[in-house]
């Protein structure tokens, strides 16, 4: 049983002067190994078409742009994991818009590709990426039905949702108020459905668009409840608004180092004696990263030799060298993992084809 009360919880968040090194020190007592991992990955986003609007969007375009992706040919994402595989990729991560198929754009290209919803597409280019590659799927692309999460489970080592925040206050705000689909009750659905089916799953917290400490303590707790009930949840994402030119929110005060170390800790510290990776973007935190490994966190998430970070395209992921000698520097060792845990390799969590793919690579990384 976990010790951190919501108001242990605010407590770290509120930390000041040597109260933050010494909750800091805290942390130590739950790092299991010396080892920081990561995935390596492609990044393909099958659309950039949303139906949400949040206000710190990099992703998202409109079907008018000519520059959007309205929805990629098979041909061309089998050409892109085919380029993956070759510098040793083995997560193939799909991220895209939720519900894109409302856009009449992508409703008409999925009928010219032979499909009628978006469901049906994402399930296709999921099992050719099994039959065609070495790569395992990993799907991120908003909320989606327990039916629809049912059929995504068979052709998906492991999927994600961010929480983001729990809060249903951030619904009001600028920053979600054209987002129906950031509505705290649909994702905590989500991400539930996925513990129900046993999907291993990734989530985690966006901080710094408009919530307050205690909406940080209680998406942390929140998390925490539904990964003790289910069991999927393999890593927090403990990501930081970081605002760019050109988005809406570009001139809202990003989260200090401060912000991120009390968040990460306090992450570390809830999910102590759970088996739950701390993951902190280092792209985002490019010249700070390394502290994170001294509050715990253990991952550095994807991170690709091949693609750029679609979601933050003005943050490049350092090398995979870079990487290394950061970790090192801070005193630890950088070891590659899979888009799925080791502990979820075995025929409770995957179907044989998933299970024996997993396995197989877990062997040659
Ligand atoms: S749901 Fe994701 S892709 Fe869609 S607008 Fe929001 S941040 Fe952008």
């Amino acid at each position: 049983m976990n010790k951190y009360t919501k108001n242990d919880i605010l407590s770290i968040l509120q930390a000041k002067n040597s109260d933050i090194i010494t909750y800091m020190e805290e942390t130590k007592k739950y790092r299991k190994n010396n080892l920081i991992t990561y995935s390596k990955n492609v990044f393909i986003p099958l659309t950039e078409i949303c139906r949400n609007d949040c206000r710190y969007c990099n992703f998202k375009k409109d079907s008018s742009d000519p520059e959007a992706i309205i929805l990629k040919t098979k041909k061309e994402i089998l050409d892109e994991l085919k380029i993956a595989e070759r510098y040793g990729c083995k997560e193939a991560m799909f991220a895209f818009g939720e519900d894109a198929d409302e856009d009449n754009a992508v409703l008409k290209r999925l009928k010219q590709f032979g499909y009628e919803s978006m469901i049906d597409y994402i399930v296709d280019i999921c099992q050719m990426t099994l039959d065609e590659t070495t790569l395992l799927p990993h799907t991120n692309g908003g909320n989606f039905s327990f039916d629809d999460l049912k059929r995504l489970k068979e052709v998906n080592a492991s999927m994600g949702l961010m929480l983001e925040n729990s809060s249903p206050r951030l619904m009001e705000l600028p920053t979600h108020n054209k987002s129906p689909g950031k509505d705290p009750k649909l994702r905590i659905e989500t991400i539930t459905n996925a513990g129900k089916l046993k999907i291993p799953y990734t989530t985690g917290i966006l901080i710094g668009i408009g919530e307050n400490i205690e909406e940080i303590a209680e998406s942390l707790i929140e998390i925490k409840k539904i990964s003790d009930e289910y069991g999927h949840i393999q890593e927090i994402i403990i990501q930081n608004f970081t605002p760019t030119p050109g988005i809406e929110m570009e001139d809202w005060p990003q989260p200090s180092l401060l912000d991120m170390i009390r968040t990460v800790t306090a992450a570390t510290l809830l999910f102590g004696d759970s088996d739950v990776s701390i993951q902190v973007p280092p792209n985002l935190n490019y010249d700070t990263a390394q502290v994170f490994l001294l509050c715990g966190g253990d991952d550095w998430g994807g991170v690709s030799p091949v693609s750029k970070d679609y979601v933050n395209p003005t943050s490049p992921w350092p090398t995979i060298d870079v990487l290394e000698k950061l970790t090192n520097d801070a005193g630890f060792e950088l070891i590659e993992r899979l888009c799925i845990y080791e502990k979820y390799i075995n025929d409770e969590w995957l179907n044989e084809n998933l299970l024996e793919k997993s396995a197989n690579l877990l062997k040659h990384r």
